[in-house]
Parts: structure tokens; sequence; C-alpha cells
């Protein structure tokens, strides 16, 4: 049983630090909505927001959340050591490693996963927007790529669900 005690908190704390970084599990629906709403007729914000909230009982999205927060928090606070923290702070755009950890939560339902994320990473629609916002003096360099993976693993349980897949086994 401790092990599912240990698993809960790990979520708790990962729910926990999307608020704490400014992001809203609708801000993330809202994502899913903006991905899946031109194959669904007749999809619901409820339906986007049940998914994101599946995806979050990930073990490995729950550990990808709380990684990428913490490198960008402690960028944030100028407390890498060189040279990581100036590609962190400064989101380096051939470091990659933040697209590295975003795709572990991609994969979580599939390959048709990466397909949503590489559009809505280059599309940048809605809370995307803001947290590629770099004059606003935060660090969002894994947070932006980490949510909008969230939001494609969650448009990829959608699609497996609506085509009543067997691979849906949560
Ligand atoms: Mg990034």
């Amino acid at each position: 049983m401790e092990k599912n005690t240990n698993q809960s908190e790990l979520e708790q704390q990962a729910r926990k630090w999307l608020a704490d970084r400014g992001v809203g599990l609708d801000d993330i629906a809202e994502l899913v909505f903006y991905l899946q709403s031109k194959y669904h007729d007749e999809l619901k914000m409820e339906d986007c927001r049940y998914n994101v909230e599946r995806v979050l009982t990930k073990r490995e999205v729950q550990n990808a959340i709380l990684t990428g927060i913490q490198l960008d928090v402690l960028a944030e606070q100028q407390k890498l050591d060189q040279p990581l923290q100036k590609t962190i702070d400064t989101d380096e755009s051939l470091y990659g490693i933040d697209e590295v950890i975003a795709l572990s939560i991609v994969n979580v339902y599939g390959s048709i996963g990466m397909t949503n994320y590489g559009y809505i990473d280059k599309q940048k629609p809605g809370i995307l927007k803001r947290l590629n916002d770099k004059s606003s003096g935060e660090v969002h360099t894994f947070l932006d790529d980490i949510v909008g993976a969230i939001a494609a693993a969650a448009s990829s349980r959608l699609a497996h669900a609506t085509a009543d897949d067997a691979l849906l086994d949560d």
C-alpha cells in the first residue's frame, strides 16, 4: 500500500507545481479542444478536461512535470551552474532536452501523440503563447513543452477512447 501512497503524493505535487507556475488544467484542456475539435463533432470541454486528468495519473508524466519545473525554477533563481544556467535561462534553441523530457509524456498513449505535439508546438495557441513570452522574466523552458505534451497525450487518449481502442487500459 505504501507504493500507492507515494504515487498519489507524487501526483498531488505535480498538480500543485503546475498550478504554482500558472498552468490551470482548463488551460491544458483548451489546447486539447484546439487539437481535437475538428475531428469530433460534439466535443465538449469537459471531455478534454477529463482526458487531461487521466494523463496526470501517469507516473512518468508526474516525474516529467516535477523534473522540468524544478529546472525552470532553479534557472529563474540563477541557481544552476554554468553553462547550464545560461542555456536554460535563455531557452537556447539547440538545447533540445526540454523536448526530450516532453517526449516521455507524448509517448504515453502511442505514437499519434507525436503529430499532435509537433503541431501544437509550432502553433503555440492559448497558454503556450504566454509561457513562451520571454519578456515576463519567468523561465518556462521546460514547462511549455511539458504542457504541450500533456495536451498532445490527452488528445491521443481522447482519440483512442472514441475509437474504443483496446490500447486504452486506464
Ligand atoms: Mg522549451
